[in-house]
């Protein structure tokens, strides 16, 4: 058997080496390695894939909340909701530009934000809701939506870990993740569904005004050359970057369908046990029909009952299985995002599945044999 990864890239890499090194080399001999051709052609590809007027590309997926949140003007006092259980980035912006992150609790069953949850947060200083997609999901769209119509807030999506996503609508609409909000940020890190060979992120938008402005702030804040209208930052994606990302696009889907293979497989095995849940997709189709590809698995996260998880976890490691724990602790917890207006009993499904997640290896390129064995070693030490 091949050494279990928690993501394995080498294999995904043969397939495209010769197309990745022919653009590599094309880049280093023409030497434009910002702002080249390479990136202006990404945004068009990635614009088409997802079906949005504007892509803007930056350099991670941090800096793209970052300039969401200033080119929507938000200003410090600000308060911006979003969840408890996610990975630090997306309350680290909210904080650093001295806006007032109010964290709040999640869905025990989908990890994701809880409407019901943010209605409760709402202030008059409330001015954006952050959903994270989290584990490749799309967190409650719809009522969110709802909710920030009502009361004239900016949804800004944290797409991170969802793309490639759809998200359905009760009507029947079906459309991408990350295009649903006022601007959707996501994150193109190795690791991610559709990940390059550095940092690299981008802001997704379908307002043509919000779109000139984010492509001023992540260039300096300059509209017309050393003129700077507005304070902006250093936030690009460079040209190798777009190039793998140009090779990859096309894949993504099959991607994802390889994804969601494996996530089927563990379903199969773990779904009903005692001890044991099974991630729940939002409209019960398990991410598998065909016009519902709603889940993405940017990680497969079982829960575990009975007090076991870290005692699984260990059993895991000395079977040379690795595993993630996202997340260990609540942001709310955390030394830098604590404040002292949170109450514990309004975190009690954050608390909770800290306790009780484990996240299990994902990616492209597992096969049967290593889910066959991953699965095996997890019932074997359930079981006994
Ligand atoms: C990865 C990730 C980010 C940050 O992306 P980077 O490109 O690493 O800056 C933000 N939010 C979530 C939910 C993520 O998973």
């Amino acid at each position: 058997m091949r050494k279990i990864q928690m993501v394995d890239l080498v294999q995904q890499y043969q397939e495209i080496k010769p197309q990745i090194q022919e653009s590599f080399s094309r880049i280093l001999d023409s030497a434009s390695f910002i702002n080249g051709p390479e990136v202006a052609a990404f945004q068009k590809d990635l614009e088409q894939y997802l079906g949005v007027k504007h892509v803007i590309p930056c350099a991670n997926g941090t800096d793209a909340l970052q300039i969401a949140m200033m080119g929507l003007g938000l200003k410090p006092g600000d308060e911006v909701i979003t969840a408890d259980f996610t990975f630090a980035a997306t309350v680290e912006v909210i904080a650093l530009l001295q806006l007032t992150p109010v964290l709040v609790d999640v869905d025990p069953e989908t990890f994701n934000i809880d409407p019901e949850a943010i209605k409760k947060a709402i202030t008059p200083k409330t001015r954006a809701i952050v959903p994270v997609h989290l584990f490749g999901q799309c967190a409650p769209m719809e009522e969110i939506l709802r909710i920030a119509e009502e009361h004239g807030l900016y949804v800004i999506e944290d797409n991170a870990q969802a793309i490639g996503a759809n998200y359905q609508f009760s009507d029947g609409r079906v459309q991408k993740a990350g295009t649903l909000g006022h601007v959707g940020a996501t994150s193109f890190f190795p690791s991610k569904n559709l990940g390059c060979y550095g940092d690299g992120g981008a802001l997704f938008t379908n307002d043509d005004e919000l779109a000139h402005t984010l492509r001023g702030i992540v260039n300096h804040g300059m509209y017309e050359r050393y003129h700077h209208d507005v304070v902006g930052v250093n936030s690009r994606l460079d040209s190798l970057q777009a190039a793998v990302l140009r090779a990859k696009l096309p894949h993504l889907d099959r991607y994802c369908e390889k994804r969601r293979q494996a996530a089927r497989y563990y379903n199969g095995a773990f779904g009903g046990h005692p001890l044991l849940t099974i991630p729940k997709t939002m409209r019960g189709c398990e991410g598998i029909c065909p016009t519902c590809d709603c889940h993405v698995f940017h990680q497969y996260t079982l829960k575990v009952g009975g007090g076991r998880r870290d005692a699984l976890a260990d059993h895991l490691a000395a079977s040379g299985i690795p595993f993630g724990i996202y997340y260990p602790i609540p942001l709310h917890l955390q030394k830098a995002y604590a404040d002292p207006r949170y109450r514990e009993a309004d975190f009690g499904v954050t608390n909770q599945l800290c306790k009780e997640v484990i996240s299990l290896p994902m990616h492209t390129e597992l096969d049967e044999e290593q889910l066959d064995y991953i699965t095996g070693a997890i019932l074997g030490f359930m079981d006994r």
